[in-house]
């Protein structure tokens, strides 16, 4: 009999009120079934809604020393559990053990960063332009907050938006993607672990198209904040601006990592695998285009693909294994599109067909593929494919290859592997992209950094930094005069 998972509403675990739930299986083994899930209702966000007004009416008025306090002890307890969450991560998702201990240090460090942020969170002291008046400026917390989360980083991105949102002082109600609900359910058991009192987190399981949608559309919840994909946020974006809600967006991307002909080519190489085949190429920033100059070209090809023959795929928890499934079946099914219009559009160099053999029979393998000849603006160089494809496109100067670079929809993340200074310099600043990196992957993220992207990738806020404190609560300018008169300037105004 599978295990039946629960929601987690006002401080106490709760079936939902439909009666249904889905089942999450393993997507390297499909056989192996993790659990049933709570296919929840509009009824069940209704109820999570309620408590969480209940939570924030008592917690704003918590000190944020002391939420930070509860923050800090969170990190203490993930830190003790680590090696566990990691693991059920990995059965959920696919990627290796390595990269899921990753996404949950991320989450570790934003534990320990939103905590000290509660003795900080700032305001300033400004003078008045009055006499005997005195100006300031306060950050105050806004209200429930509704956090909508993908699959790829079941661990970092709920933590991003949970640990912010929480010591600014608001409630909040997570869902996570369908495909990685248990993650999030350990998550939200090491929060109430830890004391976060009832109603200030919730937790509803349930398909996007329903509770996702319900609780965008949910009138009481001012803050939305989503990472997924850009058609998702979009059809977001518009029903969020109808009801002129607080929204932050994360999405899509196809970003590029540029090697210069002066650039040291094994570290290059290191980079490109694992940027692009790492996590199966599902993270938003995957390396899917590879810009080569056209002196290094024929030589970094034919070394990279020696290497990239070599990556093992297989379970993420077994030993040795680089490269995991595909998150399910359509997934799959996108990729395998994706082989076909490449091989239309360009030159297969390797892969190009589904993964089968031992081990991977009864999961969603595809192979690491690598495509040449790539044409700037073709499909295969413009759209994001979240899966283990590498597009690579030739380059004579590094005006070409920042035009190429610039040239999609998408803004999150480029690399430049160069030895030379004037050349990174150029990329920091004419890369259109919220994150560039130099002699590094074009993937990882620190929780003291703002993280995001320009363009289609988002909407100008960010996840980490300071920038997200901002996001999540509101600025208020407080006078106070003690000049005893009405003094000029109030009467000009
Ligand atoms: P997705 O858009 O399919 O789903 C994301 C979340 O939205 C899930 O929880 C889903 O249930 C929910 N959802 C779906 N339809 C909804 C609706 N109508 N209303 C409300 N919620 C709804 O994305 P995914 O497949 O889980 O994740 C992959 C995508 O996420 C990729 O495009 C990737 O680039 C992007 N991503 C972006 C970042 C970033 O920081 N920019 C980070 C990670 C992933």
């Amino acid at each position: 009999m599978a295990d039946q998972f629960k929601n987690f509403i006002g401080g106490e675990w709760v079936a939902p009120s439909t009666g249904n739930y889905f089942e999450n299986r393993n997507p390297a083994k499909q056989s192996d079934l993790i659990g049933l899930f709570p296919r929840s209702g509009r009824e069940d966000v209704d109820r999570a809604v309620a408590a969480a007004k209940k939570g924030f009416a008592e917690w704003r008025l918590t000190p944020a020393p002391a939420r930070g306090d509860v923050l800090r002890k969170v990190g203490d307890l993930l830190t003790a559990r680590k090696d566990e969450i990691a693991k059920a991560a990995t059965r959920e998702m696919g990627k290796t053990l390595q990269e899921t201990r990753g996404d949950l240090q991320e989450g570790i460090d934003t534990a320990y960063y939103a905590g000290v942020e509660g003795r900080r969170l700032f305001g300033k002291t400004v003078p008045s332009e009055l006499r005997n008046k005195w100006a300031m400026s306060v950050r105050r917390p806004i209200g429930v907050t509704g956090l909508i989360t993908p699959f790829n980083f079941p661990l970092a991105i709920p933590t991003w938006k949970m640990f912010p949102a929480l010591v600014c002082g608001n409630s909040v109600i997570i869902k996570p993607a369908e495909d990685t609900p248990h993650t999030v359910a350990l998550l939200v058991e090491i929060l109430e672990e830890a004391g976060i009192p009832a109603g200030v987190v919730n937790l509803v399981h349930g398909l996007g198209e329903e509770v996702g949608a319900a609780i965008v559309e949910h009138p009481e919840i001012p803050v939305i904040s989503f990472t997924g994909s850009t058609e998702t946020g979009s059809h977001i974006g518009q029903v969020c601006g109808r009801m002129h809600k607080r929204l932050s967006l994360e999405m899509g991307g196809k970003n590029a990592q540029i090697v210069m002909p002066d650039a040291d080519l094994d570290l290059a190489i290191d980079g490109v695998l694992w940027g692009a085949f790492g996590t199966t190429g599902q993270r938003c920033t995957a390396t899917s285009r590879l810009l080569l100059h056209t002196d290094i070209h024929d030589e970094f090809v034919e070394r990279l693909i020696e290497r990239a023959k070599k990556l093992k795929l297989g379970y993420g928890l077994e030993k040795d294994v680089d490269v995991g499934p595909l998150i399910h079946e359509a997934s799959r099914t996108k990729v395998e599109e994706y082989f076909e219009i490449g091989k239309q559009e360009a030159t297969l160099v390797l892969g190009g067909e589904r993964a089968t053999g031992e081990g991977l029979d009864d999961g969603f393998f595809v192979q690491p593929t690598i495509f040449v000849d790539v044409k700037p603006g073709s499909r295969l160089a413009t759209e994001e494919i979240f899966g283990p494809v590498l597009s690579v496109i030739r380059f004579n100067d590094l005006d070409e290859a920042i035009r190429i670079n610039n040239e999609v929809k998408y803004g999150l993340s480029s690399s430049v592997y160069t030895r030379d200074a004037v050349a990174s310099f150029r990329a920091f600043q004419d890369l259109d992209n919220g994150i560039t990196y130099v002699n590094a992957p074009t993937i990882g993220a620190e929780a003291h950094l703002p993280f995001g992207g320009v363009k289609q990738t988002g909407n100008g806020h960010r996840e980490g930094g300071w920038e997200v404190y901002e996001f999540y609560s509101e600025t208020k300018v407080c006078y106070l005069d003690y000049s005893g008169k009405l003094q000029r300037a109030q009467i000009d105004n």
